[in-house]
């Protein structure tokens, strides 16, 4: 990493272009940020690269485009002086170099044309500044005022300027300081990590769009307790998610404790994390316990218990997500259904694995029950090895049942066999409380194992019932 010159690493056809643009306009230009980065890192190519130009953005985005093959549409942000242009698989976004100001009470700053030196203060990590040149005379060269070379080599995030002032200024930079380090494996320098501590508070003035951006970069890493032991060890986390904090607590009363279900629940997310890459379903993981401390009682025979914290769990995860601006669609509904679900697998493993009792969860989860199935294997943090190998090998009988099951039975998206209409038709009558008597006492019987899921069992059995109902056919 010693020599200082990446021309050979910038062969992306574009920055080509950008240097002939940059001259045509007489102004200079560098790749900064993330692109640089990785590309020193090694890592993953991604697909975004940002260009400061000292000078207009804008008109360098445009002159770029002019000159490409096909000449790709230019989208300009007038107000932020940015332009974005996609050739082939890459986005480019263009900045004029600028200088920031920043007043207590917004994170927008006052902004002013400035130089390359300048558009460097304003970033968020030395890592983060690191800029190559575009320009002929020395295209290829690194410029790191920060030393954020060195910082790489160390695995630090550091702030270009005074942390004080970097995280005050702008408080998401706090959760990118954490983001960067869960997904780099870098450390937070030291004077860094009491700064975000110190400025906690400043994160209410973040949208909860822009925090959940962030954690749900922390949730899509390999093992996400890091960053939620960081979120959790600076204060952010009890000001982002204090159902969470409120897990962190083990209480004993006449010798009877109970485990600590904060850091039961990361212990989760790292499993689950394991076997998808499904943010939601790790969102699911993170909240599946979050019903357990209103719910928390102690009873002198019982012990501790929970009762009802699956139902009590997804009432609060629906008022998270309107806190934090989530999407209160079917991502919403999902992860509610799996923390409210999240019990039923393990209750059912415990006991003889009946098959109606593999129908009834089926039933229940619909398509999701694979997903249910994870979050619960993800569930056992048992240290007790015996009875690790046991729960396991119950939750291999009862996803073995939920395929016999559902080759047989059917009820994974369950449609009554007989419909209303048919009901009404067949004994004569109007929408009414006995047509969903019947269908019910089908669906019943169905999921009892009494009948198979057929029209022939179905109707026969609606029959027989109809008549203790006192119900005459046509
Ligand atoms: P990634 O795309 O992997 O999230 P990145 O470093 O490219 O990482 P972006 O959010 O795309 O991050 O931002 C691009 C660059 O803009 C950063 O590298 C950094 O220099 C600068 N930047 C982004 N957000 C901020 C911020 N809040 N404060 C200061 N500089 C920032
Ligand atoms: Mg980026």
């Amino acid at each position: 990493m010693s020599n200082t010159s990446y021309k050979e690493d910038l062969q992306h056809p574009v920055f080509g272009v950008v240097s002939e643009a940059s001259a045509a306009l007489g102004l200079e230009s560098y790749v900064i940020g993330g692109f640089v980065r990785d590309l020193i890192l090694g890592r993953e190519n991604k697909k975004d690269i940002d260009i400061v130009a000292v000078g207009s953005g804008i008109a360098l985005a445009q002159q770029v485009a002019d000159m490409l093959p096909r000449k790709p549409k230019v989208q300009v942000f007038k107000n932020y002086g940015t332009a974005m242009l996609r050739f082939e698989d890459t986005d480019i976004e263009f900045v004029g170099a600028r200088k920031e100001s920043y007043q207590s009470e917004s994170r927008n700053p006052v902004v002013e044309n400035g130089t390359l030196e300048d558009d460097q203060d304003r970033r968020d990590f030395t890592i983060n500044a690191l800029a190559l040149s575009l320009n002929r005379d020395n295209f290829g060269t690194l410029l790191d005022p920060f030393n954020g070379l060195k910082d790489l080599e160390s695995k630090i995030i550091r702030t270009p300027l005074n942390p004080d002032i970097t995280y005050s200024d702008d408080p998401l930079r706090m959760l990118r300081a954490i983001r960067f380090a869960t997904q780099l494996g870098f450390n937070i320098e030291a004077e860094s990590l009491e700064s975000i501590s110190k400025n906690k508070e400043r994160i209410n003035i973040i949208s909860g769009e822009r925090i959940v951006d962030e954690l749900n970069k922390i949730l899509s890493v390999k093992k996400p307790s890091t960053g939620f032991i960081l979120l959790y060890k600076t204060g952010l986390l009890d000001l982002i998610l204090p159902e969470l904090t409120a897990l962190n607590q083990v209480e004993e009363i006449e010798g009877h404790t109970h485990k600590n279900n904060f850091y039961h629940t990361l212990e989760v997310v790292d499993n689950i994390s394991e076997n998808t890459e499904d943010v939601w379903l790790r969102w699911a993981a993170l909240l599946h316990d979050i019903g357990k401390a209103p719910t928390k009682r102690f009873f002198k025979k019982q012990g501790w218990t929970f009762h009802g914290h699956e139902f009590v769990g997804g009432k609060m995860v629906k008022k998270i997500f309107e806190r934090l601006h989530m999407p209160l669609n079917q991502k919403m509904k999902f992860v509610q259904k799996m923390v409210m679900m999240s019990s039923r697998p393990i209750v059912l493993s415990q006991e003889i694995v009946t098959d109606s009792a593999v129908r009834r969860l089926v039933f229940d989860a619909g398509e999701d029950v694979e997903n249910l199935m994870t979050l619960c294997e993800a569930d056992i943090t048992t240290k007790n090895a015996i009875k690790f190998k046991k729960y396991h090998q119950n939750f291999d009988l009862v996803r073995r049942k939920i395929v016999e099951v559902e080759e047989r039975d059917h009820v994974r998206n369950f449609q009554p066999p007989v419909t209303g209409e048919e009901i009404m038709e067949i004994f004569n009558l109007k929408p009414s409380r006995e047509i969903g008597i019947l269908k019910e006492a089908i669906k019943e019987a169905i999921l009892e194992g009494e009948i198979p899921n057929e029209y022939e069992a179905a109707y026969q059995f609606m029959m027989e019932k109809a008549e203790k109902m006192g119900l005459k056919t046509m």
